[in-house]
């Protein structure tokens, strides 16, 4: 049996490093916590990315990661980056990758983090042993932990339909799988005919890096919509919603289109509004059975979507300059088919048109985590309400194939999202990792219950 470590975090992005900086102000022995990733810790498949045309879809005074000091990302924003594009008239949106920075320069400097032990591997696969988490590495290792925290993030995109090659090395530049990173753009000449599969946020940072890198080519969307997220107005929240009892999801529905003004969706009314309804929307989500988390789910989920995330001004100007000038267009249908020939791509969609490109990009959101799929075949977890990922309560943590909660065992991130509700941006993120590093420390010396949550929930206002 190799070292056993008394806490593990599994996954290295943004919840992990967010857990590790709570959890070592709470008083954590720094010596007694390992972090496994093969990434650069703090960053993740959203801030890892390369391009500088990505930027975060919140502004500025949005991402939080500490109660206490809300602003202290605006502040750290203002001194160290230097980004002539980042003021719009809703507030300041800022790359996504200059906020890795900003993540991985908070946890290296916090104090005790030479002394965190990092594991630079994936893990796939984790098992009990002796009252021990017995944790497979995919490179052979095995590690032994009293505790673990999943922190695995959203899976990357994995293409949506069948996929015909008839040669693996041009399928390899002309089908990009997954774009998070941006890498392939630089690649791209300016003539060529893009394919982008889905029309959400990624198509849109697609969009803007192609735009600002002299792109001349046509883009077409494939998706079951021609709409994209609309742009970030500079909304703020007004009054509280007076909020119905026993609310069902048809009542919540109604509600909430009664609630909303006839306003366009882009504007700071109509924006403001949804804004108001928004926190009280998890509290709501967890108290509905499963079926009716998937009835609303089925409803209202491709809106939630669309208007949940919207973009950030500079992203959506460079989309209206490309509609401007006829080079993009929608083809509504969801594809079926890709072929990749040695000439071009074509995509076949299930309503029979055929698309053709030159490169085609896999837009389409996130994919599934097959170690969390271990936990399910191995009994350790059972699936969430909506089957994306596993279930946890509002603790935290896991749930056992008899519902009982593993006090050893929690999740964060936007795994959670079936159980808890949203739980996807870096606040609500940040908010969960607080709460876990009072749970795990016991720095409130009494479980963490409804009134602490309260505390932090009037700082992550805006989740
Ligand atoms: C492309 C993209 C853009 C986004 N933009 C924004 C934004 O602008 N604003 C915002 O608030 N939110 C944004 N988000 C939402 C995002 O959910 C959170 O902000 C946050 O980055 C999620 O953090 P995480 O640690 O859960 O996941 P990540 O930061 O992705 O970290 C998970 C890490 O775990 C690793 N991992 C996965 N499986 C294993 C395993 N089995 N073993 C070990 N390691 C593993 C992964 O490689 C990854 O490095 C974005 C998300 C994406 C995907």
């Amino acid at each position: 049996m190799q070292d056993k470590n008394r806490l593990v975090i599994i996954g290295d992005g943004f919840a992990a490093a967010v857990t590790a900086i709570h959890l070592l102000r709470k008083g954590f022995a720094a010596d007694s916590l390992t972090i496994i990733g093969a990434g650069s810790l703090g960053k993740g498949n959203a801030y890892g990315c390369a391009s500088p045309f990505f930027r975060l879809n919140v502004r500025e005074d949005l991402p939080i990661v500490f109660s206490e000091d809300p602003l202290h990302f605006a502040r750290w924003a203002k001194a160290n980056i230097d980004d002539p594009e980042v003021k719009t008239s809703a507030g300041f949106f800022y790359r996504r990758a200059d906020f890795g920075r900003y993540i991985s320069e908070l946890i290296t400097a916090e104090e005790g983090f030479d002394q965190i032990q990092r594991i630079q591997s994936k893990v796939c696969a984790l098992n009990q042993a002796n009252g021990l988490w017995k944790l497979d590495t995919t490179d052979g290792r095995f590690i032994y932990a009293e505790k673990a925290i999943i922190a695995t993030g959203n899976s990357p995109p994995t293409w949506p339909c069948s996929i015909h090659t008839e040669n693996s090395e041009q399928a390899s530049t002309r089908m990009i799988e997954n774009p998070w990173a941006g890498h392939y753009l630089s690649s791209i000449s300016a003539e060529e005919r893009i394919v982008l599969l889905g029309g959400g946020l990624t198509a849109l940072d697609t969009i803007y890096a192609l735009a600002a890198q002299g792109h001349r080519g046509l883009i077409t969307i494939v998706g079951p919509r021609s709409l994209f997220p609309p742009t970030q107005a500079p909304w703020a929240r007004q009054k509280q919603p007076n909020w119905p009892d026993k609310l069902s999801p048809a009542k919540l529905v109604r509600f909430m289109r009664q609630y909303l003004p006839p306003a366009p969706t882009t504007s700071t009314e109509w924006q403001s509004a949804w804004e108001e309804l928004r926190p009280n929307l998890n509290t709501i989500w967890q108290e509905f059975t499963p079926h009716q988390r998937q009835s609303l789910f089925k409803r209202l989920g491709w809106a939630w979507s669309l208007y949940r995330f919207r973009a950030s001004p500079q992203t959506i100007k460079a989309y209206e300059q490309l509609k401007a000038n006829h080079q993009v267009q929608f083809a509504v249908g969801r594809a079926k088919q890709v072929e990749c020939s040695e000439s071009a791509i074509t995509v076949q969609l299930n309503n029979g048109k055929r698309i053709q490109g030159d490169r085609i990009i896999n837009c389409t959101g996130v994919g599934k985590d097959v170690f969390l799929n271990q936990l399910v075949t191995a009994a350790i977890a059972i699936p969430d309400p909506l089957g994306h990922a596993i279930a946890v309560n509002t603790n935290l943590n896991v749930l056992k194939p008899d519902q009982q909660a593993w006090n050893t065992l929690w999740m964060l991130g936007p795994a959670t999202m079936g159980s808890l509700g949203d739980v996807i941006a870096a606040s609500a993120i940040s908010k969960q990792a607080e709460q876990l590093a009072y749970q795990i420390t016991g720095a409130l010396n009494k479980p963490f219950g409804r009134e602490e949550e309260k505390a932090l929930n009037s700082t992550y206002l805006d989740l």
